[in-house]
């Protein structure tokens, strides 16, 4: 661990994966909403997420910073995976640094839902809450604490382009309802927050594409399963691009820079440090 010379004036950061959410669907089907905050922060279309690239993998490394290898979640099978090496999940850092963490999900199935519970108390989380079934019930469920946690992290993730996916294929006319009920609700949460606020960061990503090699499904490294958009914004946030080569272990990295805790070593990824403006440099 060392401490980062420059800190930012970041005090929480919402974190919305747009599951399944392909990056050209923002052209394709006009995603307004998404395309203005990725003009108004700094944003690529170009990153990368894990392999394999499906949710269960993607959203531990995303919260563990970690690979899968290293946390041992390999495949989109719900468990409470074994790790493989040294995991500081991200909520738990932020707790020891007395840094709150909630999240807000989509309902699982019942028999589902201890297991799902067991895996949030491993991750570290204060508050999990898994309710509804798009992303509309998610932010509904999660808007009084939008309103009221001033600090730390909020985690939002919302399931309607995966769904649609699997079910019609991936850049189908039902997958791109889907992608613009998610890029409303994207607008909605905009308006909750206030981005010139420079002590709220959003981050808004997904966690993987989808129709490959299979139409209906995204495990394969082809580039159109892997490839993400990862969008940051707000008022400590210095417009433009955050360039190639960016992966998603680079956000949880991010997260905890931003918020000035150091970060444990298992942590693979590189902070974004370029998206930010300089405000302060530590002596
Ligand atoms: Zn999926």
């Amino acid at each position: 661990m060392s401490p980062d010379a420059t800190t930012t004036p970041v005090r929480r950061v919402v974190l919305v994966v747009l599951d399944g959410l392909r990056p050209d669907a923002m052209s394709r089907f006009d995603l307004m909403h998404l395309e203005r905050l990725a003009k108004r922060g700094a944003s690529t279309f170009t990153a990368r997420t894990v392999s394999p690239s499906v949710t269960a993998c993607a959203m531990a490394s995303l919260l563990t910073g970690v690979a899968p290898e290293t946390h041992g979640m390999q495949s989109d099978r719900f468990h409470l995976p074994r790790p493989r090496g040294p995991v500081h999940p991200l909520a738990r850092v932020l707790a020891e640094h007395s840094m709150p963490t909630s999240a807000f999900m989509a309902g699982v199935p019942f028999l589902l839902s201890g297991l799902a519970q067991r895996i949030a108390r491993v991750l570290g989380f204060g508050d999990t809450r898994c309710t509804g079934n798009s992303a509309a019930d998610v932010l509904q469920t999660a808007t009084r604490t939008i309103e009221a946690q001033r600090r730390g992290l909020i985690v939002l993730h919302w399931p309607d382009a995966d769904r649609a996916g699997h079910l019609h294929g991936w850049m189908s006319p039902e997958y791109a309802m889907a992608a613009s009920r998610m890029d409303d609700r994207l607008g909605s949460l905009v308006r909750l927050l206030d981005l010139d606020d420079p002590s709220t960061l959003l981050i808004v990503l997904s966690d993987h594409g989808g129709g490959g090699r299979v139409l209906t499904h995204h495990d394969s490294d082809h580039p159109l399963d892997v490839t993400i958009p990862v969008v940051l914004a707000g008022g400590a946030v210095e417009p433009g691009s955050l360039g190639t080569g960016v992966s998603i272990l680079d956000v949880p990295a991010t997260v905890l820079w931003s918020l000035g805790i150091p970060r444990p070593a298992s942590y693979v990824g590189k902070p974004m440090e370029w998206a930010f403006h300089r405000v302060q440099v530590a002596a």
